[in-house]
């Protein structure tokens, strides 16, 4: 059973930051808490001091800054959900939002606790990923960028010192020839294999040359990761029917590699050859738009 000692409600980002440097290691943040009490309550984790950052509105934010979307730590699932900003070419990351849980876990999940939490399960990632996000920290010495990619250590493991926190995560706006899809198989579409997700960034030319592409899968390995080999086999290519089924077979074994030994593969190689097609229709779908 957990024991909190301590709690914190800071209600800006300086009061923040006081909090970190006098609880030290012992402090542990918590924002929708939709994760860390389940831990709690599990006795995964077994902190005694709690510093809840749900109130701080410096940390509630979806902006659009020099061609870059900027969106705090704090925003939840459903403000993403119900922002204009995320319609049309981008809505793979609404998407993503939108398979999160159930409406109460989504007004309460935030973006920085899905990132945070580490887990490969993590809905908002992949797109995240697919647009080549980076992860702004902050700590009393300043601010601290990275790729997102970079961000994750393994399961549950991200690259936080002590006394820093994630202030906000940041990417390109989408422009015209682009597009960005997601597909989820799991749990909640009544099917019960262990869920994948995938999104697709991808740019094409007017002669449908693939300029640019960006895939990543969720519930496959420690973390979400990019799936390089198979970006490769598009990427410069014109997309043919030929081409998108290429990229599925190497998808489709790529998987496979990852889930040998795993139950049931045989089924689920059909599934995830049908969620990489559908993230990646989406995306073309929206890049020719
Ligand atoms: C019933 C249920 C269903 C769920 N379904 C899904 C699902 O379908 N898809 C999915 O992806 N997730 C799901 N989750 C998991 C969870 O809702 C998400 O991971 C959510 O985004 C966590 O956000 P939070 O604000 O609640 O994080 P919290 O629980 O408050 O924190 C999570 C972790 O992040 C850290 N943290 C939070 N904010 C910051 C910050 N700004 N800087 C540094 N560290 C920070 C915390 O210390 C903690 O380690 C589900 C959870 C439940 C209980």
């Amino acid at each position: 059973m957990y024991n909190i000692e301590k709690t914190y409600n800071p209600k800006s980002i300086n009061s923040l930051l006081e909090a970190m440097e006098e609880s030290g290691t012992e402090g542990k943040i918590i924002a929708g808490g939709t994760d860390v009490v389940v831990k709690l309550i599990d006795g995964a984790i077994n902190t005694k001091v709690l510093i809840d950052v749900s109130a701080i509105k410096e940390m509630q934010f979806i902006r659009e800054v020099e061609g870059k979307i900027q969106i705090g730590a704090g925003t939840t699932f459903s403000e993403i959900e119900d922002h204009n900003l995320f319609e049309g070419r981008i809505k793979g990351l609404k998407e993503g939002a939108m398979e999160v849980g159930s409406p109460q876990i989504r007004n309460a999940g935030t973006i920085g606790g899905n990132i945070c939490n580490a887990s490969p399960a993590a809905d908002i990632v992949p797109p995240l990923l697919a647009l080549n996000a980076k992860v702004v920290l902050q700590s009393k010495e300043g601010l601290r960028k990275m790729n997102l990619e970079d961000f994750f250590m393994g399961k549950g493991k991200v690259d936080l010192a002590v006394g820093e926190f994630l202030y906000y995560v940041e990417f390109e706006q989408i422009n015209h020839a682009q597009g960005l899809g997601f597909e989820k198989l799991g749990p909640r579409k009544a099917l019960a294999i262990s869920k994948i997700c995938t999104a697709v960034f991808i740019e094409l030319d007017q002669d449908l040359i693939v300029q640019d592409i960006r895939i990543a899968n969720g519930s496959l390995g420690p973390n979400s990761l990019r799936e390089r080999e198979v970006e490769k086999i598009l990427k410069g290519e014109k997309l043919t029917a030929e081409l998108k089924e290429k990229a599925q077979r190497a998808f489709k074994d790529v998987i496979n590699h990852r889930l040998k030994g795993r139950s049931g593969v045989a089924f689920k190689e059909e599934a995830i050859r049908g969620v990489f097609n559908s993230a990646l229709e989406k995306s073309i779908k929206r890049a020719l738009i």
